[in-house]
């Protein structure tokens, strides 16, 4: 008789975070039916959500662990010798120095993982050496609302967009990025909201736009800035807002002054007129919101765009009620958690800074230990800067997979061929995997249990259908032998399950404290800030006072500083990366069958008037240079992108745009390298 069942549980890839059931036949995951009361995407999915469990049973899955032999081939091996060899690596490198090794999170990976990856970075090895993906997406998120509002996070739920007469969206592609987000959008517009865009390509978001605002890739604190020039020029700011809930006002207006609208057109080359009639229409509106992503993020200026959006909804008292806020969209699904779990090299989970004496004897206490010091650790693109540079010499990376993600390939590569022990820890064999000394299969997505936080800030449960295939075992699970075999002692990794995790993590986690199983099994879950288990959770934020000890919020007024690499003669255009509807990264989605029957390549969208000028018709193979190297790619030839910019989506490791990207220059700020904006050339292919 077949056996047939239905698991509740959240999709694996965007920071949305949407409910779905894994339809399990005779133990294995055949399809996905959408949740049909789920708050976040009430019955909807999108196409990676739609046909996530393509990539469950693939037989490339990792189902042994694989030591590097002297010829350079992988050879299966047991857990134990596998175990064995990690540990006795990394204590000898450990001896000579704990902060020569660097751990990676993974935000994709359920919050229990994250929490023993950075307390095994910290507790076994003794460093805070600990980062994940965020750095590179969201770090100018968590630094710039930090700074402005007290805690770096989605100000509202997603809902409350809904309710918004006005929505300025800013670098985000969220039709495409966050289908499901942008279900609301759509939704808001149908109820009489207006929309603004403002974006260097005509994405399928802009086309929705009452105003579309076509902008020079880094120009967003100016454009920004002259908004708000425009806004006290008019007298259109909110004086009570700004007297009773913030302070730095006489700065912020000292430092936008400068930004008129000849020197914004200049910088930005954005239209002026546009640009006057956004600012009213945003100014004006009872209650206007701002989402924003990658787009303002992945700059070496990213802290200082966010920044420029907070002091906007705070000049207009934007904030604190629903239909308004700052709203960024997280990409994975659980980049927040990794964030919240504190897999950051200068926070303990709950964003406690490692450089505060109280935070670390409060973590000391629940680990039973004593901790190093308070030095912050390296950034992931600090470390692999170390690695290049032989001052990190081991590094353990579960999930991640930089030599595709992160900045300025060939870099990363040389990085990774420079350690002396490279542990990674995935589902299948990454591009990053084939430089590692040891590679661990990992349970993934629908084989375990435990939580993700999505953007919203709102922790939800993710359950266990099937088992891992083959020995494949979960993170905690293998980071709690590693740790036992290194000397912890094991009391302290006696986690038995997912919630035993939890529970620790609560203890030491302030947003999450009042949070238990019980309470996260309604389809609702809860909210962060809840900090205790009477308290209801936080949707909305700072609807009286900001996360700031004195409660007020603080204007962080930016001037421009612009793109490290600008175009000259040798590399005339500007290249910026994205998303698709189909694909997240790569791995996972590249192995859905549907999914990559749908794209199965890269591409380079380049504006009609620049192809013309270089001869290359749509769909020809053209070479894209830049000063750190080049990809062989197809041409898409469109006015949907600004003249003098170009495009890739950062998914196709065959035609890699971070083979192009830069690591040079990162924002002091954050540590966001410069993903969005890099010189590169475009020639034919004779
Ligand atoms: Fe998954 Fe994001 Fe699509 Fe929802 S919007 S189904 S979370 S990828």
């Amino acid at each position: 008789m077949i056996e047939m069942k239905y698991v509740p549980t959240i999709c694996p890839y965007c920071g949305t975070g949407c409910g779905l059931n894994l339809v399990v036949v005779d133990e294995k995951v055949v399809g996905v039916e959408p949740w049909k009361r789920h708050p976040v995407n009430e019955g909807k999915l999108c196409p990676k959500g739609m046909f996530s469990h393509e990539f469950i049973h693939r037989e490339d899955r990792l189902t042994k662990p694989l030591i590097k032999q002297p010829n350079g081939e992988f050879k299966e091996s047991s857990w134990d010798e596998a175990t064995d060899l990690i540990a006795n690596k990394l204590g000898e490198i450990k001896s000579e120095n704990p902060d020569n090794i660097g751990f990676l999170a993974c935000a994709r990976s359920p919050n229990e993982n994250i929490y023993v990856t950075q307390k095994f970075a910290r507790k076994v090895i003794g460093t805070h050496n600990v980062d994940h993906c965020a750095r590179i997406c969201h770090g100018p998120t968590v630094a710039g609302l930090a700074r402005t509002f007290g805690s770096g996070a989605m100000t509202n739920d997603f809902k409350s967009i809904e309710e918004a007469d006005v929505i300025f969206i800013i670098g985000s592609n969220n039709m495409e990025a966050h289908p499901l987000f942008g279900r609301r959008v759509i939704r808001a517009k149908k109820n009489g909201a207006k929309i603004i865009v403002a974006d260097p390509r005509f994405t399928p978001t802009a086309k929705l736009a009452d105003i579309y605002m076509e902008f020079r890739s880094g120009g967003d604190v100016p454009l920004l800035n002259a908004m708000m020039k425009i806004i006290i020029d008019e007298g259109l700011q909110d004086d009570e807002f700004i007297k009773n809930r913030t302070k730095n006002y006489q700065r912020l207006k000292e430092v936008v002054s400068k930004y008129d609208l000849k020197k914004v057109s200049e910088i930005a080359e954005v239209n002026v007129e546009k640009l006057v009639e956004a600012t009213m229409l945003y100014a004006k509106a009872d209650k206007a919101a701002i989402v924003y992503s990658l787009g303002i993020t992945e700059h070496r200026h990213g802290a200082d765009n966010v920044m420029s959006t907070a002091n906007l909804a705070m000049l207009t008292g934007n904030i604190g009620r629903d239909g308004t806020g700052v709203n960024p969209l997280r990409g994975q699904n659980n980049v927040q958690g990794a964030c919240d779990m504190g897999a950051l090299p200068t926070d303990y989970p709950g964003y406690q800074k490692v450089v505060d004496v109280d935070a670390k004897r409060r973590v000391e206490q629940n680990w039973t230990c004593t901790l190093d010091d308070c030095a912050p650790g390296l950034t992931v693109v600090e470390m692999i800067h170390a690695a290049a540079a032989g001052n990190i010499k081991a590094m353990y990376i579960t999930g991640e997979d930089p030599v595709l993600s992160d900045p300025d390939t060939n870099h990363v590569i040389e990085a990774m061929e420079n350690l002396d022990f490279l542990v990674v820890q995935d589902i299948f064999m990454s591009e990053t995997g084939r430089y590692a000394d040891v590679v661990l299969p990992a349970a993934g997505w629908g084989e375990q249990e435990g939580t993700f936080t999505n953007g919203e800030r709102r922790v939800q449960l993710v359950r266990k259908a099937v088992n891992p295939p083959g020995e494949a075992k979960v993170d905690w699970e293998i980071m709690k032998e590693i740790a036992v075999k290194m000397g912890a002692e094991p009391e302290q990794f006696t986690y038995e399950n997912a919630e035993e995790i939890f529970d620790e993590m609560r203890e030491i986690t302030p947003q999450y404290k009042g949070m238990n199983r019980e309470r996260l099994e309604r389809p609702e879950a809860l909210h962060w800030p809840c900090p205790d288990e009477n308290h209801p959770g936080t949707g909305l934020m700072h609807v009286d006072t900001f996360a700031h000890p004195d409660g007020m919020g603080v204007f962080e007024p930016a001037e421009y500083i612009g793109p490290s690499e600008l175009p000259d003669k040798d590399y005339p255009l500007i290249l910026t990366t994205t998303r698709t509807l189909f694909h997240y990264h790569a791995s996972m989605t590249r192995r859905c069958k549907t999914l990559d029957n749908e794209l199965p390549m890269g591409y380079v969208e380049i504006h009609t008037n620049d192809a013309k000028k270089l001869g290359i018709l749509n769909r020809e193979f053209v070479k894209v240079k830049s000063r750190r190297g080049e990809i062989e790619i197809s041409a898409r030839v469109t006015d949907d992108i600004k003249e003098g910019e170009i495009n890739i989506p950062m998914h196709f490791a065959e035609a890699s745009a971070n083979r192009l990207t830069t690591s040079k220059e990162l924002d002091p700020k954050s540590k966001m390298a410069e993903l969005k904006v890099c010189a590169a050339v475009v020639e034919k292919i004779e």
